[in-house]
């Protein structure tokens, strides 16, 4: 029988939008990169997702997401896309050589958060003291001092929400200007408990040995001082890199490499093509909010071929 809709990619998305399609009866292939269950498999605890009130593993909800999706009827291919043609109809996704046809695409590629790249870092990573995302793991560092890293709109969001939770926040950026927007440095610069360090950037963190953040050693890039900051907890706010390498040319993308979608919808430029999850979404980039979108997409890519 052949496949309605081919989803590229997994992660809440992805394996959401493969809930509704099967139950849709739209017989769909996923295919989830090699690496399945996106960015949720690097993390620790989720508290944030509802229906878990004790929180849950990150990649044992992915786990649950795969598990459910293949019950479902999702065809699960644990392969990565290398190539895609939309100009043809049906739609071609490749793996190497082969290619699969379907007569609509959900796109649920995800992006990645941009790390400083440190040993230090990856290794705390692992524990949790070190983060990219405020929301899920802010409230673990209640009454404690955090680092954040950078000096964009996530980095003053961040460390504005955090500031709420934690007893003090310390703005680590490696410019002497910010780039964030007026209004959000403003409400930075108004939070008591959150000061600066400018033209500064970290170059370790402490301590991987006792599997716990003590403090950031932070060289001050104009003097060449570093000093060593105490804090229990890091966020690097630097960005994050959607994956839609392979769909450059072929979907538009804004100028941070973000799928454009149709406002309130998943549609993209090339109908018939839907993108769901963080790979369409700078702002939110929650769980909850992927899953949301790859449910959309799924249902609006079932009406579409409906109405062809
Ligand atoms: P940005 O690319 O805007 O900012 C990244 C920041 O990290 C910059 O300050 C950059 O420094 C710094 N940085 C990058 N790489 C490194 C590194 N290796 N070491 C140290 N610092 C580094 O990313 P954001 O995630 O902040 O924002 C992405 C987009 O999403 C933007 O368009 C933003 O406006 C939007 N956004 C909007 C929000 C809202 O409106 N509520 C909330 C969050 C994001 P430098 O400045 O020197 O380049």
């Amino acid at each position: 029988m052949s496949h309605e809709v081919v989803i590229i990619g997994s992660g809440p998305a992805g394996y959401t939008a493969g809930i509704y399609a099967a139950r849709a009866n739209m017989n769909p292939l996923l295919i989830e990169g090699e690496q399945w269950g996106g960015q949720l498999m690097f993390t620790t605890d989720v508290f944030n997702y509802p229906g878990f009130p004790e929180g849950v593993d990150g990649p044992k909800m992915m786990e649950l997401f795969r598990e459910q999706a293949q019950k479902q009827g999702t065809e699960i291919l644990t392969e990565f896309v290398t190539k895609v043609d939309f100009s043809t109809r049906p739609f071609g996704v490749y793996v190497g050589e082969k290619r699969y046809d379907a007569p609509s695409i959900i796109v649920a590629t995800g992006a990645t958060a941009k790390w400083l790249d440190l040993p230090s870092e990856t290794e705390l990573r692992k524990v949790g003291a070190v983060s990219a995302c405020a929301t899920c793991d802010g409230p673990l560092f209640r009454g404690k001092d955090v680092v954040v890293v950078g000096g964009g709109d996530t980095a003053m969001e961040e460390a504005t929400y955090l500031a709420k939770i934690v007893k003090s926040v310390v703005v680590v950026h490696r410019r002497d200007a910010l780039r964030a927007s007026k209004v959000m440095q403003d409400r930075a610069f108004k939070t008591p408990n959150l000061s600066f360090l400018l033209e500064s950037c970290v170059r370790d963190i402490q301590d991987p040995s006792k599997q716990e953040v003590t403090g950031v050693v932070v060289e001050n890039l104009k003097s060449h001082d570093q000093k060593l900051v105490p804090a229990q907890g890091v966020f690097v706010a630097i960005g994050h890199k959607p994956a839609t390498e392979i769909f450059e040319g072929k979907l538009e993308l804004n100028p941070q490499g973000y799928i454009v979608v149709k406002p309130g919808t998943t549609a993209t430029s090339v109908p018939g093509v839907f993108a769901a999850g963080d790979v369409q979404d700078p702002t939110y980039r929650q769980a909850v909010t992927a899953a949301g979108t790859g449910c959309m997409a799924a249902l609006e890519a079932e009406r579409w071929l409906a109405a062809q």
